[in-house]
C-alpha cells in the first residue's frame, strides 16, 4: 500500500474544530487506498507559552510560570473533552494530561529554584507541546473512527546532542522508524506522533529548532521512502510571497527542490529550511496543502521545476539579521584573514547568512542574537568591528534568473526609493538577495511583487485565484 507522511502545523491542530478537519483530511486519504503516517506539531502558539513560562521561571517567577501551564492544561482539557467521548479512553487522556503538566510544573518549580535555563532543560519544557498534542489527536482520530495508534517521536527522531538545533542522525531514525512505525503501519493503523521532538542516543530530550516539525514529516519520510510528504498547513501551498505581508500573494503550482530549499532558508516560513533534504536524498515528492482549504491542490516540490516564463517564483524575507562590519584598518588582507575571521564565527556557533568583501572590509549578516557582543570583541582582536542590528533580508528565488539579461537593474528600480545595505548574487544562481533596514522590508516586498508578478505565468502560478 502506498505510504504517505502527512504533517499538521500547530493551527491543523488548534482547537476541536481543527482536529476535526485535521481527522476527515487523514480519514480521505485512507479511503484513496493510502496508508498515511501523521507528524503533529503543538496547538498553536504552545510552543510559544512554553517559552514564555521558562523564561519567567529563570527569573524567579514561578507564580507566572505555574499560571501559564495551568492556562495551558485547561486548554488541553478542553480541547481533549470535547473530541474524546469513549468513557475508557476519556479517563486515559484525561489522566495522560494531568501526569504530563504535573511533571512540567515539577520542571518549572526546579528551573526557578535554580534560575538557569540551559539549552537542554529549555528542550525539555517545549517537549511537552507535541507530546500532548500527538496523544490528543490520536485519541481523537480513532474517537472519529481512523485506527491510529500514538508514538512518542522521540522513540523515532534519533539526534545527535545539540540541544535547541539537533541533527537528526539517518541511519538511527531509519532503524527506529522499521521497528516502531513499520509494525503499526503493517497493521493499517495510522501512527500518529509529534514533531520538532526528538531524543539523543541516551534518551535525553532534544529539539530540531524552531518550525521544525516539517523537518519530522520529511525525516519520516525518507526513513520509511514514502510516496509522498504533505506539508499542511494554513495557507494554500508556496506562495508568491508571504501573503501577511502582500496579499496579492499567487499560489506556486510547481517549484523545484533547489527553489524550495533557498526560499525556507531565507525566510519563507511555510517550510522549515531542512525540510527539503531527506525528500532529495530519496526523490520523494513534497506537497504542501491548506488544511482550511483541502481541496486546493497546494503547491508541488519536484526534482526539477517546468520552465517558468517569469524569472521569479516567489520573494522571501528574513528578518532581526545584523550586519557586521569588519574593517582591517590595522592589517590590510592577508593571507588567512578570512578564515581567521571565520574561526570566530564558527567558534561562537553562529551561521553567517550573507559575506561581501572589498580590499580592506568584509560585511557580514547573521542572526541577531546575545552572542553578538562577544564575537564583535573577539573579531574586534584583527580589525575595526562595528555592528548594526534590525536589517532584513530580501531574497529573490527562481531557476530563470539564470542568464537573464538586466535582472539586477529591473530589481533595483522596483526598491529605487529603499537604501540598500548589501547585495549578493552567484552564490546560488537561483537567487537574488539584499539586505535593507527591518522597517522597509514589507514595502520592499510589496514593490517588487507588483513589479515582477503583473503577469505570472498561468502554467506555474494559480492566476484564476486572482480573477476571483
Ligand atoms: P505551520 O504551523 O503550519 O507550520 P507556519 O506558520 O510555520 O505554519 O507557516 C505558514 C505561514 O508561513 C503562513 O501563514 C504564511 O504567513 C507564512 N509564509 C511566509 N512566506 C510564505 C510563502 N512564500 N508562502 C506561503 N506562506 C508563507
Ligand atoms: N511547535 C514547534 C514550533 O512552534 C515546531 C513546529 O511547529 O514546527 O516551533
Ligand atoms: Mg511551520
Amino acid at each position: 500500500m502506498s505510504l504517505i507522511v502527512m504533517k499538521f502545523g500547530g493551527t491543523s491542530v488548534e482547537d476541536p474544530a481543527a482536529i476535526g478537519r485535521t481527522a476527515a483530511i487523514v480519514a480521505g486519504r485512507v479511503a484513496l487506498g493510502k496508508q498515511p503516517v501523521v507528524v503533529v506539531s503543538a496547538m498553536a502558539k504552545v510552543t510559544d507559552q512554553l517559552l514564555h513560562a521558562a523564561a519567567a521561571s529563570e527569573k524567579g517567577d514561578r507564580v507566572v510560570a505555574l499560571a501559564i501551564s495551568a492556562q495551558l492544561r485547561a486548554r488541553h482539557h478542553q480541547t481533549a473533552s470535547e473530541l474524546v467521548k469513549n468513557p475508557a479512553e476519556a479517563t486515559e487522556l484525561t489522566e495522560f494530561i494531568n501526569q504530563k503538566f504535573d511533571s512540567l510544573d515539577e520542571v518549572l518549580r526546579g528551573l526557578a529554584a535554580i534560575l538557569e535555563l540551559t539549552p537542554r532543560i529549555s528542550d525539555l519544557i517545549v517537549s511537552y507541546g507535541e507530546r500532548l498534542s500527538s496523544r490528543i489527536v490520536a485519541s481523537a482520530f480513532n474517537e472519529l473512527g481512523i485506527h491510529s495508534a500514538h508514538v512518542d517521536a522521540r522513540d523515532v527522531i534519533i539526534t545527535d546532542s545539540q540541544f535547541q538545533k539537533a541533527v537528526p542522525q539517518d541511519a538511527l531514525i531509519e532503524a527506529r522508524a522499521a521497528q516502531t512505525l513499520r509494525p503499526l503501519t503493517d497493521q493499517g493503523k495510522v501512527p500518529v506522533m509529534g514533531g520538532f521532538i526528538a531524543s539523543n542516543e541516551a534518551g535525553i530530550t532534544t529539539t530540531l529548532g524552531r518550525g521544525g516539525s516539517d523537518f519530522t514529516g520529511a525525516l519520516v519520510g525518507g526513513a520509511l521512502t514514502a510516496e509522498a510528504i504533505e506539508i499542511w498547513t494554513d495557507v494554500d501551498g508556496i506562495m508568491t510571497t508571504d501573503p501577511r505581508v502582500c496579499p496579492d500573494a499567487l499560489r506556486v503550482k510547481t517549484i523545484s527542490f533547489e527553489e524550495a530549499a533557498e526560499l525556507a532558508y531565507f525566510g519563507a516560513k511555510v517550510l522549515h529550511p531542512a525540510t527539503i533534504l531527506p525528500a532529495v536524498k530519496k526523490n520523494i515528492p513534497v506537497l504542501v496543502l491548506n488544511s482550511r482549504n483541502a481541496s486546493c491542490e497546494g503547491t508541488r516540490i519536484i526534482s526539477l521545476a517546468p520552465h517558468c516564463k517569469s524569472p521569479f517564483k516567489s520573494i522571501a524575507v528574513k528578518k532581526k539579521l545584523s550586519i557586521i562590519d569588519v574593517v582591517a584598518s590595522r592589517m590590510l588582507m592577508t593571507h588567512g584573514y578570512m578564515k581567521d575571521i571565520f574561526t570566530i564565527f564558527d567558534k561562537h556557533k553562529c551561521a553567517v547568512d550573507m559575506v561581501s568583501t572589498s580590499e580592506v572590509s568584509v560585511s557580514l549578516t547573521v542572526d541577531s542574537n546575545d552572542k553578538l557582543p562577544a564575537i564583535a570583541a573577539d573579531l574586534g582582536k584583527l580589525a575595526d568591528v562595528k555592528y548594526e542590528s534590525q536589517k532584513a533580508l530580501v531574497c529573490l528565488v527562481g531557476e530563470d534568473i539564470r542568464g537573464q539579461n538586466g535582472m539586477a537593474a529591473q530589481v533595483f528600480n522596483a526598491i529605487r526609493h529603499i537604501n540598500v545595505r548589501m547585495i549578493s548574487q552567484g552564490a546560488s544562481e537561483i537567487n537574488m538577495s539584499f539586505m535593507i533596514d527591518e522597517s522597509d522590508a514589507d514595502e520592499a516586498v510589496r514593490s517588487l511583487h507588483a513589479a515582477f508578478f503583473i503577469d505570472p505565468d498561468p502554467a506555474i502560478f494559480d492566476v484564476d485565484a486572482r480573477k476571483k
